[in-house]
């Protein structure tokens, strides 16, 4: 289920790609989006902690006929690795289409190089931070503002941000309880080794581009360059 509106997106920087002009927001309830892919997407925030996660009641797909056992093809196993990554990321199938086209242009290991460019959005930097309790929170804080890159103002969650960035919450923002209560929850399950933080100033550094061994071992994203290969 899509919602699409216009929207007039202001470039700020040069380095700000895969936004497009027309945005559009999956409105297809969280917990489903994970029941689909069949393991936990991460996509509520603190409820995905708690046994109250769908996944740890209902674990198949939504639907009448969720609970039939059905195989599924070798292109069906490639269209539902993309799905499920692109649902994790928050990302369209166009800024998904985009941001591969770059991975596979770059130097490297095109699948490392997708999983990085993911890894390097605002939105998801924001949300390894601590600043949001889940992706989709931590794009809304960046689109209301509220985050810093080096000390300039940036709201566009596909923003790149570098290796050595600093990404803080504004002086105003901070008074917002929601962030306080995230980077809190945030530090009690550590941050990631790639990033720095300071829990007290609201502020960190992204130090590098994650390796994929520190990313999640049930992300293949090999099939994704498969399918996209074809
Ligand atoms: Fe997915 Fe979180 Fe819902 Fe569990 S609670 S099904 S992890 S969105």
């Amino acid at each position: 289920m899509l919602h699409q509106f216009r929207i007039m997106v202001v470039v700020h920087q040069k380095n700000v790609v895969f936004e497009e002009s027309t945005l559009a927001r999956n409105l297809e309830p969280k917990c489903k989006q994970c029941r689909r892919e069949g393991e936990k997407l991460f996509l509520k925030g603190e409820k995905c902690f708690t046994d109250k996660c769908a996944i740890e009641r209902r674990n198949y797909p939504p639907g009448q006929h969720g609970q039939k056992k059905g195989r599924l093809s070798d292109y069906g196993g490639q269209l539902r690795e993309k799905q499920k990554i692109r649902k994790i990321y928050g990302v369209l199938e166009r800024q998904f289409r985009n941001i591969y086209k770059s991975a596979d242009q770059q130097r490297g290991v095109t699948g490392d190089n997708l999983l990085q460019l993911l890894e390097s959005r605002l939105d998801n930097v924001a949300f390894h931070m601590g600043f949001g309790s889940s992706r989709s929170e931590a794009r809304q804080i960046v689109r209301h503002n509220c985050i810093l890159v080096n000390g300039r103002r940036v709201n566009i969650p596909a923003f790149l941000v570098k290796a050595g960035d600093t990404i803080e919450i504004t002086k105003n923002a901070k008074q917002q309880l929601r962030i306080k209560t995230s980077i809190e929850a945030a530090d009690r399950r550590n941050f990631p080794a790639w990033i720095e933080m300071n829990v007290q100033e609201m502020k960190g550094i992204f130090k590098s581009k994650p390796e994929r061994s520190e990313l999640p071992a049930t992300i293949n994203e090999s099939l994704v360059v498969e399918l996209y290969s074809k």
